[in-house]
């Protein structure tokens, strides 16, 4: 029996972080697309999470509390879902907060290089924020965007943006194993987020995804469109052998993205098996 209304879209930003639009607003838009069971997902912060829960009881949906912890592997960056985690945990708070402030520094690092050859400054980023978002390149495009340099986030990320275009500087990030470590320490559940984007080349050896399993690691995101097909084959043999949780959500952006709620969801028992799993937190139910 049904435990959950579908379709269920897992993977969702509000402008809490790089997201364009506030979280009731997400959760409006989630709706209006046929979603009835959404979680937000900001990037290192749960600071949605209220407004995100109110504006879902009100549409009659179910909402899951999640949030998407940057992590780095190597040069690798890794985006570990963290599905009802305890948002007072301590040690989370602080990793996140560490996160948001490198976050920061590295994105007026990266304006000062683009200000070398480009009239942008940190002015035009933080009229792109709002309140306390947790500032990335996104932000960066908008301001791009807004002082006419590229027409859209898409542009922006395939040349000044892009690591190998030489503005790009990295921030501060767990690696994986710290990540899932703090996760679990919240009483939340781990889903690797995206993990076969662009090629193959660029998802984390096999070996070392089973040492993340090994480690706690609880599912994989494996419906999303910028997985690969490869990757989502491969991916699917690890859950497969090592009996993960298998989702699928949209990572919606309002209109930073083109991704829309409901293009990819995941299955009711996929999600029960994630609530069943998490002692930091639930969702709550209209
Ligand atoms: P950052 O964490 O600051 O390095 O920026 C990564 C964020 O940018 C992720 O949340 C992505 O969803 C977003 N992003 C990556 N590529 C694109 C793109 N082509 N268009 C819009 N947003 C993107
Ligand atoms: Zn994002
Ligand atoms: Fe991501
Ligand atoms: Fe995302």
């Amino acid at each position: 029996m049904a435990r959950f209304t579908g379709p269920i879209d897992l993977h969702l930003h509000s402008n809490h972080s790089d997201g364009t639009e506030a979280p009731a607003e997400v959760m409006r838009q989630a709706h209006a697309y046929g979603v009835r069971t959404a979680a937000l997902t900001d990037h290192d912060t749960t600071s949605g999470w209220a407004e995100a829960a109110e504006a879902a009881s009100d549409l009659g949906m179910t909402f899951v509390p999640g949030m998407e912890l940057s992590a780095k592997h190597g040069w690798r960056s890794v985006h570990m879902l963290a599905y009802l985690v305890d948002p007072s945990d301590a040690a989370l708070l602080a990793e996140c907060a560490r996160i948001r402030d490198d976050r920061i520094g590295r994105a007026e690092r990266i304006v000062r290089n683009i200000a070398r050859d480009f009239d942008l400054h940190w002015d035009h980023v933080l009229a792109q924020t709002t309140g306390d978002a947790t500032v990335g390149r996104p932000h960066i495009a908008d301001a791009l965007i807004a002082q006419g340099i590229v027409r859209d986030r898409t542009e922006a990320f395939e040349g000044i943006l892009h690591p190998r275009t030489g503005y790009y500087e990295p921030h501060y990030a767990p690696d994986p194993f710290t990540a899932i470590e703090l996760i679990l320490g919240a009483g939340g559940v781990p889903v690797m987020a995206h993990p076969a984007t662009v090629s193959r080349d660029h998802m984390l050896p096999v070996a070392v995804i089973d040492e993340l399993v090994d480690a706690g690691l609880a599912g994989l995101e494996i419906g999303h469109r910028e997985n690969t097909e490869r990757g989502k084959k491969a991916l699917q043999k690890i859950a497969d052998r090592r009996d993960l949780i298998v989702t699928g959500s949209s990572d919606y952006h309002g209109a930073g993205k083109p991704n829309r709620p409901g293009e990819n969801t995941t299955t009711d028992a996929a999600l029960a098996r994630i609530v069943e799993r998490a002692t930091g937190n639930a969702p709550s139910f209209p």
